[in-house]
């Protein structure tokens, strides 16, 4: 976390602990502070205050952004959703359940090979009745980021409301809900150095937001349950010094990035993943044939680089990364997969060590890898 969200949030759990719901002096405090930190994440994105609900992390966002407008569509007889195949879980899984459960049909656009959707697919997507565009700003394994404002704009022309998971995006790379015509956006206070699980949602005056958790009267009535004034203070504080820093973060996490890419990619049969030139800054993810990534994070592990490599391990079987086969790639090359995500935390010393250890640790699983014996002998056709 940073240094200045924790000492941000610290006087909340002593000093300042009253209840922000209360009428008594302290909690008022409390009250205070909250709609500070309200405000200011509102200015990060150039929302106004009243546009922001406070969540418990990105999933819940996303889950009542969706369900708010795909439940309000089913209302006036609308019940297509448009996405896309590599979204978070959060967005595909809550899309399967309104699919299966309430008989939504659910268009998932496919996803160009460099890791891009274009907003003319979403144009050609849109129906008479879709209740929902869901797309989201930058990808969170290959950190590609998508035409939002392109996409908000044939959205808001059709009337159809346009939500975006910006988890990844909010305080890496400029977000404005106003220029970029979006509605409804999550975001996630832990991926800008803030605590986890803690959230926001913004939604746009004027559009209507379902409640999914009923209790008091939180949030407008939007989202019950006493707010954790702690985090939310510290999630303002980590997004506004985010904000202000990032030119100079990205500067440097481009630098960072660019330096390890050009390394790494010299290992042979490699491959980078996703458009360079709409990306995140401090993403990179990488293909190397004839390991497994799960192989490869052990190692990375035991010297001290924590890395993740996308795929899901479900019930002792290694599946490989949805967003990998969403952008085409063939499951033996997905299979071995490395994501690396940069903070501006890292040093030039952390990418040297990553550039010293990522082709060391790659040659070792090559050398006792039976499929790697068989695409060197010939036996097997290199795909990369
Ligand atoms: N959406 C994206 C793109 C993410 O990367 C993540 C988390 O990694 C989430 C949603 C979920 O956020 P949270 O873990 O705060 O629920």
């Amino acid at each position: 976390m940073s240094k200045t969200a924790i000492e941000a949030m610290l006087p909340f759990f002593d000093k300042y602990y009253g209840n922000p719901s209360s009428l008594y002096e302290l909690g008022q405090a409390s009250k205070e502070a909250l709609e500070a930190a309200r405000a200011d994440i509102a200015a990060c994105l150039g929302a106004e205050p009243s546009e922001i609900y406070f969540t418990s992390c990105g999933s819940e966002s996303d889950n009542q952004a969706i369900r708010s407008a795909a439940h309000l569509g089913a209302l006036k007889g609308k019940k297509h959703i448009i996405s896309t195949a590599f979204e978070h879980h959060a967005v595909l899984h809550t899309l399967k359940r309104l699919e299966k459960e309430e008989g939504f049909e659910v268009t998932l656009l496919d996803v160009h090979s460099d890791g891009l959707v274009t907003a003319a697919q979403v144009k050609e997507a849109i129906r008479p009745d879709t209740c929902l565009v869901t797309i989201m700003f930058a990808n969170n394994e290959i950190g590609t980021v998508q035409p939002i404002k392109e996409i908000g704009e044939i959205c808001r022309a059709a009337g159809v409301p346009f939500h975006t998971d910006a988890v990844q995006a909010v305080g890496h790379i400029p977000v404005n809900v106003k220029e970029q015509n979006i509605d409804m956006l999550s975001l996630s206070a832990h991926k800008f150095h803030g605590p986890k699980g803690t959230g926001a949602l913004y939604c746009r005056k004027g559009m209507r937001l379902l409640s999914f958790i009923d209790g008091g009267a939180q949030e407008r009535g939007k989202r019950a349950g006493t707010e954790n004034v702690a985090e939310i203070v510290a999630m303002a504080a980590a997004m506004k010094e985010a904000c202000a820093n990032m030119p100079q973060n990205s500067a440097k996490l481009v630098k960072l990035r660019d330096k390890i890419i050009a390394e790494l990619t010299k290992i042979p049969h490699s491959r980078l993943n996703g458009s360079m030139e709409h990306h995140l800054p401090g993403t990179i993810n990488m293909c190397f044939e004839g390991i497994e990534g799960e192989g490869l994070l052990l190692h990375l592990d035991d010297k001290g680089i924590c890395a993740s490599s996308g795929s899901a391990c479900t019930s002792g079987s290694l599946d490989p990364s949805h967003v990998l086969l969403a952008i085409g790639l063939p499951h033996e090359v997905a299979h071995g997969s490395l994501r690396i995500s940069l903070s501006e935390y890292n040093t030039e010393e952390d990418a040297d060590r990553i550039i010293k250890a990522v082709p060391e640790v790659v040659e070792y699983l090559r050398n006792m890898s039976p499929v790697w014996k068989e695409l060197e002998s010939g036996e097997r056709k290199h795909l990369i």
